[in-house]
C-alpha cells in the first residue's frame, strides 16, 4: 500500500498590504462606509457547502470573496436578534505601490427564521476577489455574532470545458509506457466517466512551444515542479489558439519536489483564461526512499482528483495540511450532505496519517473500512488498491454550479 498526499491550495491573502481608504465620495443616502480590517482574510469559495467558524467570526470585519463577471449570488447567515446589519461589499485595487478598497455594493439583508440575506450581481470585466464588511445600525461596524455564513453562486459561463495537457520538460513516460498521445486519450475518457460529461477535445502541448514560456522550459530535461511557485500553474495560460487558451490545462512535470505530494491545484481556479490557472500533475513521485515512476492510472486519478479542487471541491475529510494552508482549523470535513468523511484522520498531520494507516496495516484490518470515504474521488489520500473512486451526485452538483463561474 502507498499513501501519497493531494494538496489543495488557497491563495494566502494577507492584509498587511491593504490600506483603508478610498478615492470614492460617499453618497448622502448611504450609511458610513466601514473598511474591511483584517490582517489576514478567510476566503469564501462559492457554492461550498462547508460552513467555517472562522469565516463567520471574522466575516464583519473582512472576509474574500471570489467574484465572477455577470454572476448571481447569495449570501446568507444566521444571526440572533432582529437588528439586520448592511453588508458592504469592496473590491480592492492597487495605486503607486499601494492597496485601495474602494466601495462596490451597500446591500440591506432580509431576515427570515433567523437567517440573513442579502443579493447581488457581481459587474466586473474579468474573475476578481471582493472584502466584506457589516454595518450595524448604529453605522458602526457590527459586533453581534454570526453563524453558518453561505455563499452560493451561479454564472454566465458553459458547463462544457476542454482540456490542454501541457507537457511540460522533457515527457518521462507512465510506467506502463503510454505516449503522451495514449495518456491524454486516458485522461479525456477518464474526466468523462467521472464527471459524467463530454469532453470535446483534449488539447496536447509542449512548454517548448509556447510563445512566451518556451525558452524557460526546454523539451530536453526533466522538469521537477517546486509547489511553492506560485505564478508556475498560471504561466502556460496563453496559447495562440483562444480554445487552447480557454482550455483547463493539466500541467504534467517530471515530479514535484515535495516528498509524497502526487498534484497540486488551487481551491476554485476562477477562471482557464488568461490570469486564470491550471492544475500540476507528474509523471514519477518523490518519495523519501527514491524517486517512482508512476502508472497511467495514477496519473489519470491525480488529474481528476486536482481538477475537483480547480472546480471547488474540498477533501471530503480536511487534513491539517489542509488547514495549515487554508489558516482555517474549524473545518473538519466538506459538509456535503452526501460524502461520508473519515473523523480519525481530520485535521491530522502526514506523519499521524502514516502511522494511523501502518499500525492498522500491520494488525491486519483493511484500513480502507476504516475511513468510509476512503472511496470518493476527493478522499485527502492516494490508496493504489482502490480502483472504484467516485464523486457524489452532490458533488458533481457543485462542479455543475462552478463551471458557470469559471472564466473558460
Ligand atoms: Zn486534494
Amino acid at each position: 500500500m502507498k499513501i501519497f498526499v493531494f494538496l489543495q491550495l488557497f491563495t494566502l491573502c494577507v492584509a498587511a498590504v491593504l490600506a483603508g481608504c478610498s478615492n470614492e465620495p460617499t453618497a448622502p443616502d448611504r450609511s458610513k462606509t466601514v473598511f474591511p480590517d483584517a490582517n489576514f482574510f478567510y476566503d469564501m469559495i462559492p457554492n461550498d457547502a462547508a460552513f467555517s467558524d472562522s469565516v463567520a467570526s471574522h466575516f464583519a470585519n473582512g472576509a474574500r470573496l471570489r467574484v465572477s463577471p455577470n454572476s448571481s449570488y447569495t449570501i446568507s447567515f444566521e444571526i440572533a436578534g432582529e437588528e439586520v446589519p448592511e453588508l458592504q461589499l469592496f473590491r480592492s485595487y492597487e495605486k503607486n505601490g499601494s492597496w485601495y478598497y474602494q466601495l462596490a455594493r451597500s446591500l440591506k439583508g432580509s431576515l427570515e427564521n433567523g437567517r440573513v440575506t442579502y443579493n447581488f450581481i457581481c459587474e466586473e470585466n474579468s474573475p476578481t476577489f471582493w472584502f466584506t464588511s457589516l454595518v450595524g445600525s448604529d453605522n458602526e461596524r457590527y459586533t453581534g455574532s454570526l453563524k453558518k455564513v453561505s455563499f452560493e453562486g451561479e454564472g454566465m459561463y458553459s458547463q462544457s470545458f476542454n482540456l490542454n495537457l501541457v507537457v511540460v520538460g522533457e515527457y518521462t513516460y507512465t510506467s506502463d509506457s503510454l505516449s503522451v498521445e495514449q495518456l491524454a486519450k486516458k485522461i479525456k475518457d477518464g474526466f468523462e466517466k467521472y464527471y459524467k460529461t463530454k469532453i470535446d477535445t483534449i488539447f496536447i502541448s509542449y512548454s517548448s512551444e509556447h510563445p512566451e514560456q518556451g525558452r524557460n522550459f526546454s523539451q530536453n530535461r526533466p522538469y521537477v515542479a517546486d509547489q511553492m511557485e506560485g505564478k508556475f500553474p498560471a504561466l502556460f495560460n496563453v496559447w495562440p489558439d483562444s480554445k487552447k487558451s480557454a482550455a483547463l490545462d493539466l500541467i504534467l512535470v517530471h515530479r514535484i519536489e515535495q516528498k509524497n505530494v502526487l498534484g497540486f491545484s488551487e481551491i476554485f481556479g476562477m477562471g482557464m483564461l488568461d490570469g486564470g490557472r491550471g492544475v500540476v500533475i507528474a509523471t514519477h513521485q518523490t518519495t523519501d526512499f527514491a524517486i517512482v515512476q508512476q502508472s497511467s492510472e495514477s496519473v489519470v486519478m491525480v488529474a481528476i482528483h486536482e481538477s475537483g479542487h480547480f472546480f471547488g471541491l474540498r477533501h471530503t475529510t480536511q487534513t491539517k495540511a489542509d488547514a495549515d494552508v487554508s489558516h482555517d482549523f474549524s473545518v473538519k470535513e466538506d459538509g456535503i450532505g452526501d460524502t461520508p468523511w473519515c473523523p480519525p484522520i481530520a485535521l491530522k498531520g502526514e506523519s499521524v496519517d502514516l502511522a494511523y494507516f501502518n499500525r492498522r496495516k500491520l494488525f491486519g484490518v483493511n484500513v480502507f473500512f476504516d475511513c468510509p470515504d476512503s472511496r470518493n474521488v476527493m478522499y485527502p489520500y492516494d490508496m493504489d488498491e482502490i480502483d472504484d473512486f467516485s464523486f457524489s451526485a452532490d458533488q458533481l452538483e457543485i462542479v455543475r454550479k462552478n463551471l458557470t463561474l469559471i472564466a473558460h
